[in-house]
């Protein structure tokens, strides 16, 4: 029987960058090679999922034989937030946890409690989200809150229970996500971000019953164009909706204006639910659409990922990581001291030059399907 080959990550690892100076970047000034900024470190805590969404985890490679991570493998909570804290001293300000599905790592809210407990080199505490299907939000919102999380943004990507069941494929039923978001707002973790990834001719009919479920209630609803991550979800360019279709079919029904950025490096396009006076009413909120196909923003990119064994990844295109696991527990021949760790961090963010957005329109649509790219899961978004 021929080998299956299961393109999950690109095992090479990148090696480390020398350091550039001998004392590390003075905190918070990290710039890139492009002049970004590093603020935003999203750190993936589990390769498992209980949904199977044909976008991320198709079915038929995430199978019964699939092979998880060993639990040895992952970062445990006191490495993470080793490496949370050394990254906050470099000027990241906001904490995203995330996976495959971060509510299934056991004992989550004993690590949100410890990266609730870090505080930047001006004294506040970092912005802690969490990224999460919501299958188990209902039950957890409150003691995740309990522990210091301040926001969640939950997927969902239809209303209609059958057009869901299909997405998550694993039969899940809407009414259990809709009762998570409802549980995460009464328990503080406002304001709800609700991401909805459009894939043209699955469940593009949701955009507007979507906009009117949510259109004042205080969530805030995202339309996210279909990606190109990984290799495992056959993507084509054909099923990419773009945002600005999206926004057409929602001002068929609801007059909207644009809304700045609240937040640098923002990657969503805001837009205002207009009153009767042709203004934004806050009371029916805002929609937001992030055009991650058709509109590059990496001009301002300014996140890093770690995935749950710890390699470091600064562009969610990227088909190599750096290990700082092996930095950490030094492969057996004990680990280095929290400034090499910090020093490697700058080094590895200063050399950045990663734009796959912005070049993916220029390069040729094979050369672009055949690059070897990290799975969503593993970094998680
Ligand atoms: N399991 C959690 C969840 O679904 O919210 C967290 C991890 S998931 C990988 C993070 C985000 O990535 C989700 O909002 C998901 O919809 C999005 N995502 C995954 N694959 C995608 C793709 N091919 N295109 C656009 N977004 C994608
Ligand atoms: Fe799981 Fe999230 Fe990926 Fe769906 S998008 S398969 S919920 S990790
Ligand atoms: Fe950032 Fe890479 Fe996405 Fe560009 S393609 S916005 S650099 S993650």
């Amino acid at each position: 029987m021929a080998e299956r080959v299961i393109p999950l990550v690109d095992h090479r690892t990148a090696p480390l960058p020398t350091p550039r100076t001998s004392s590390p970047a003075p905190a918070g000034t990290l710039l890139d090679a492009r002049g970004r900024p590093l603020r935003d470190l999203r750190i993936s805590v589990t390769d498992r999922c209980n949904f199977r969404c044909s976008y991320c985890m198709p079915k038929e490679i995430f199978d019964n034989a699939y092979e998880y991570l060993p639990h040895s493998a992952l970062l445990s909570f006191e490495e993470i937030t080793r490496l949370a804290r050394l990254f906050v001293a470099h000027g990241v300000h906001k904490l995203r946890l995330t996976g495959g599905e971060p509510l299934l790592r056991k004992g989550i809210e004993t690590l949100i409690g410890q990266l609730a407990a870090l505080r930047t080199p001006a004294g506040d505490k970092p912005d802690i989200t969490l990224t999460t299907n919501a299958s188990l939000l209902a039950r957890k919102a409150r003691s995740l809150r309990e522990a210091g999380l301040d926001r969640v943004t939950v997927s969902l990507d239809g209303l209609d229970d059958a057009v869901f069941r299909r997405m998550n494929d694993v039969d899940f039923p809407v009414a259990d996500v809709l009762a998570g978001i409802e549980a995460a707002q009464h328990a503080g973790l406002s304001p709800v971000k609700v991401n909805m990834v459009v894939k043209r001719g699955t469940n593009d009919s949701q955009i507007l019953p979507m906009a009117r479920h949510f259109r004042g209630t205080g969530v805030v609803l995202r339309f996210i164009e279909y990606m190109d991550v990984g290799a495992t979800n056959g993507w084509r360019m054909d099923e990419v909706l773009p945002s600005a279709d999206v926004i057409r079919l929602l001002q068929t029904e609801f007059p909207l204006v644009p809304l700045g950025a609240t937040a640098e490096g923002e990657t969503a396009e805001r837009w205002g639910y207009a009153g009767p006076d042709g203004r934004h009413d806050p009371t029916l909120g805002e929609v937001g659409v992030i055009s991650s196909v058709t509109q590059a923003f990496c001009g301002d990119c300014n996140r890093a990922r770690l995935s749950m064994d710890g390699k470091l990844f600064l562009c969610l295109f990227a088909g190599q990581g750096y290990d700082l696991r092996a930095l950490m527990r030094g492969d057996g021949r004990g680990g280095v001291p929290d400034a090499d760790i910090e020093a490697a961090i700058a080094a590895i963010w200063q050399g950045r030059t990663d734009h796959y957005s912005e070049l993916r329109a220029s390069l040729p649509a094979d050369a672009a399907q055949g690059m070897r790219r990290v799975e969503m899961s593993y970094i998680g978004g």
